[in-house]
């Protein structure tokens, strides 16, 4: 079985977060791999490791990311946790790109990876914490051409079908596909592994592959900011906490509320 596993290099969520021309600065020193594809990461080493001897040894599991060199973080962290290759794919040309843009330039590298041999399933986290726009798993099986079984709490594969479930505010959902299919775990899916010492040391001197849009045969027109659908308009510093005012309730404290939500127009 074949598994890519998309990770993305995301801006310390704990960090200040800066903007220069309506984007964030993606400074590697405040940078992590996307906790949320930890998930993923996890959920494809389980499905290898659950394969019979001969097919867990015939597997592989590559983590891919479209980013600049600061990726390379996301896939170091993915070797720590056991993935077999890393991909990034990086260009000038991709500077920009959005959601279309982005799931154009990772469902390129995904169709390379399937011209050496059949990619059997797509993983990938629920939400990048830094776009948070849970859409590159459905924009990316569409693309692909493939079934979308999102947000899974639970996730099986029995003779070449996936079985997930999720959970929705009125219900337990079970869905099921074919493979070749896209799958995005949720944050409850699993726990993520610790890397070990010995995955820790070999990841420092994993070999990472490195694609260009033209390695890809990607458009120039239809990725970064000349293919972009969207534009941002404005990106601006969220406005500072206002200072919280701390009342000891000393038997005054109704009366303190009530003031305190007078005074500021509250009621
Ligand atoms: C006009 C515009 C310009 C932008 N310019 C830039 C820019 O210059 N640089 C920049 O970095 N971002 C830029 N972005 C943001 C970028 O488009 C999004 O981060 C990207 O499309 C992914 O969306 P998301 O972060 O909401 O991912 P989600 O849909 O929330 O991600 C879900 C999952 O998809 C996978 N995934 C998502 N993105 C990647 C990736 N790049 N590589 C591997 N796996 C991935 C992960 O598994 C992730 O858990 C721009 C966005 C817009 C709208």
């Amino acid at each position: 079985m074949r598994i890519a596993v998309l990770v993305k290099y995301v801006p310390d969520i704990n960090a200040e977060r800066k903007f220069a021309d309506c984007r964030v600065v993606r400074d590697p020193a405040e940078g992590t791999l996307n906790e949320l594809d930890e998930n993923a990461l996890e959920a494809a080493l389980r499905l290898v490791e659950a394969l019979p001897d001969d097919e867990r040894e015939a597997s592989e599991v590559v983590a891919l990311t479209v980013a600049p060199a600061t990726g390379d973080i996301a896939l170091r962290k993915a070797f720590q946790m056991g993935v077999d290759r890393g991909v990034r794919v990086s260009d000038d040309v991709l500077a920009g790109s959005d959601y279309f843009g982005t799931t154009a330039a990772l469902a390129a590298a995904v169709r390379r990876l399937a011209s050496e041999a059949p990619v059997d399933l797509v993983i990938t986290g629920m939400a990048a914490l830094d776009g948070l726009g849970s859409v590159v798993p459905a924009l990316l099986a569409a693309e692909l051409g493939r079934p979308a079984l999102t947000f899974a709490k639970s996730v099986s594969l029995t003779d070449g079908t996936l079985e997930i479930t999720r959970e929705t505010d009125e219900a337990t959902e079970t869905l099921s596909a074919p493979l070749p299919a896209v799958l995005s775990v949720a944050d409850t899916a699993n726990t993520p592994r610790f890397p070990n010492f010995k995955l820790i040391m070999a990841a420092r001197s994993k070999q990472i592959e490195e694609w260009t849009a033209a390695d890809l045969g990607l458009d120039a027109a239809t990725v970064g900011a000349a293919g972009a659908r969207t534009e941002t308009t404005q990106a601006a510093p969220r406005p500072e906490k206002p200072e919280v005012e701390l009342v000891q309730d000393k038997g005054s404290g109704g009366r303190a509320l009530a003031e305190y939500l007078i005074r500021n127009e509250l009621v």
